[in-house]
């Protein structure tokens, strides 16, 4: 295998800001034949409810269902799954699952509420959600991690119900995905996937609750059918392809980096990796490490071809040209692999998880460390953040006038209705206003 040849950019060059834009270009899913597919199966499972649902799964993923009742994984089931895993993959999961809980924990908030002068009351109540939807992705790859990152702020945040669902190409459980499920406290598993699954989250079937919220990964069917929905229920976001930039100082041990660009680049050939430094020499570093270690890699194709089309080396002129690159380029994950991250930090505005120092992989973020991994991808760290608690909340407005504040604020409601030319709203005021 030939190492793969990495686009090469430095700040200096005068095409420099062209160069970045076209690095970080990227299709995003809009397909008229998808659309067109997942409208249908929205439509017939719209329509006709788990008879569609079970034979849209029975035809996509090869499993021969007669109704629901063979497509739903009850508790003992979960439990047994918790109970059979060998030790060292059940302490795991458990130490992660705990560190991911009490990181969310700090993320609660209380409601509130401030009384004026006149006994006017004002405030916000916080409620959580109902009943959520979990898609925990299963076609090609499954993933307990994200079953914990998607389960544990809904728990945390008081959700009543979570209802997961994961495809089973040919009926095949996997067992970490269910001892997940049963460790973050999931309500109910069903083993459907696609447009199918999403449409009986969104709209209700006979047998799958219809819930307020969709969370989680998946495909461009799972994606289209989520933005589909939108409206209909929230959704939590449509992710890009995943992305790491790495801010090193040149001081790290080129491997490390190395390394932690493949933890990227494993993801998908889509997934986008970079590394910006200041240190031409590290650059040449981290070549010779990327073609020591890329062939004894498992996924030396995928890393490859990731890096090969979507990686990119930046030389920048010092650290704080590096961090404006960072700024811009509002990376999902980025590392500051530096000497002293806390000196850098206040001058990072963008970005979804800042892993600090060089101790600190993306990969311990990605399962153990406590924070979500589900962040925003595609440069939307400009304005949206980790998955958390507030996704599975939200907010009522309180207002209590006393008779004296109603009689004060119906003076100022009145003129402005008036104003408005909204003659019910000025005297449904001027009701209040006292004599
Ligand atoms: P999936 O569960 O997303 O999709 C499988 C389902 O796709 C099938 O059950 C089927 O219903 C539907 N489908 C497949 N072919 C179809 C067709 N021709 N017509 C209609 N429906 C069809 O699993 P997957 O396919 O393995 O994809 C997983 C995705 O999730 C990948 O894109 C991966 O990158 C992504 N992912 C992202 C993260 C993250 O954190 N960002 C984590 C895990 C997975």
């Amino acid at each position: 295998m030939s190492a793969p040849e990495i686009t090469r950019l430095s700040t200096d060059q005068a095409d420099f800001n062209q160069q970045l834009d076209n690095l970080l270009a990227w299709e995003s899913v809009s397909d008229a034949k998808v659309n067109a597919i997942v409208d249908d199966i929205l439509a017939d499972v719209r329509a006709r409810g788990d008879e569609a649902v079970v034979e849209f799964t029975n035809r996509f993923d090869h499993t021969s269902a007669a109704s629901m009742v063979d497509l739903e994984i009850g508790p003992q089931r979960l439990a047994a799954a918790l109970a059979n895993l060998p030790a060292e993959q059940r302490e795991a999961l458990e130490v992660a699952a705990a560190r991911v809980r009490s990181y969310h924990e700090k993320q609660l908030t209380d409601s509130w509420s401030y009384t004026e002068a006149d006994g006017t009351m004002l405030g916000q109540k916080v409620t959580p959600m109902d009943r959520v939807g979990l898609y925990v992705p299963g076609g090609k790859a499954a993933y307990p991690s994200s079953v914990i990152m998607n389960a544990m702020p809904a728990k945390v945040a008081g959700v009543g119900e979570i209802i997961m669902v994961v495809p089973t190409p040919h009926g095949e459980l996997n067992e970490l995905v269910l001892a997940a499920a049963s460790l973050a406290g999931v309500d109910r598993v069903f083993t459907i996937g696609g447009a199918q699954a999403v449409a009986a989250l969104a709209y209700g079937t006979q047998t799958v609750p219809k819930v307020d919220k969709i969370v989680g990964p998946g495909n461009i069917f799972v994606a289209t059918a989520k933005r589909a929905v939108f409206g209909t229920v929230g959704i939590d976001m449509i992710a890009g392809p995943s992305e790491i930039l790495v801010i090193s100082d040149g001081q790290t041990d080129p491997d490390w980096v190395a390394m932690d660009l493949f933890s990227q680049a494993e993801h998908d050939e889509l997934a986008q990796s970079i590394l910006v430094t200041d240190s031409a020499e590290h650059i040449e570093a981290v070549t010779a490490s990327i073609a020591k270690l890329l062939p004894r890699m498992e996924r030396r194709d995928i890393i490859q071809t990731s890096l090969q089309d979507r990686a990119a080396f930046i030389l920048a002129r010092d650290m704080d040209d590096a961090i404006a690159i960072s700024n811009r380029i509002a990376p999902e994950h980025l590392e500051l692999s530096v000497e002293d991250p806390e000196a850098v930090l206040p001058k990072i505005r963008h970005a979804g998880a800042i892993f600090m120092g060089r101790y600190t992989a993306e990969a311990l973020g990605d399962y153990c460390a406590g924070p979500n991994h589900v962040l925003p991808t595609s440069g939307t760290a400009r304005f949206s953040s980790p998955l958390g608690v507030y996704d599975f909340q939200k907010r009522s407005s309180l207002i209590m006038f006393s008779a004296d504040g109603a009689s004060e604020m119906g003076k100022v409601a009145s003129v402005l209705a008036r104003g408005e030319s909204l003659t019910a709203h000025a005297r449904s005021a001027e009701y209040r206003i006292k004599k």
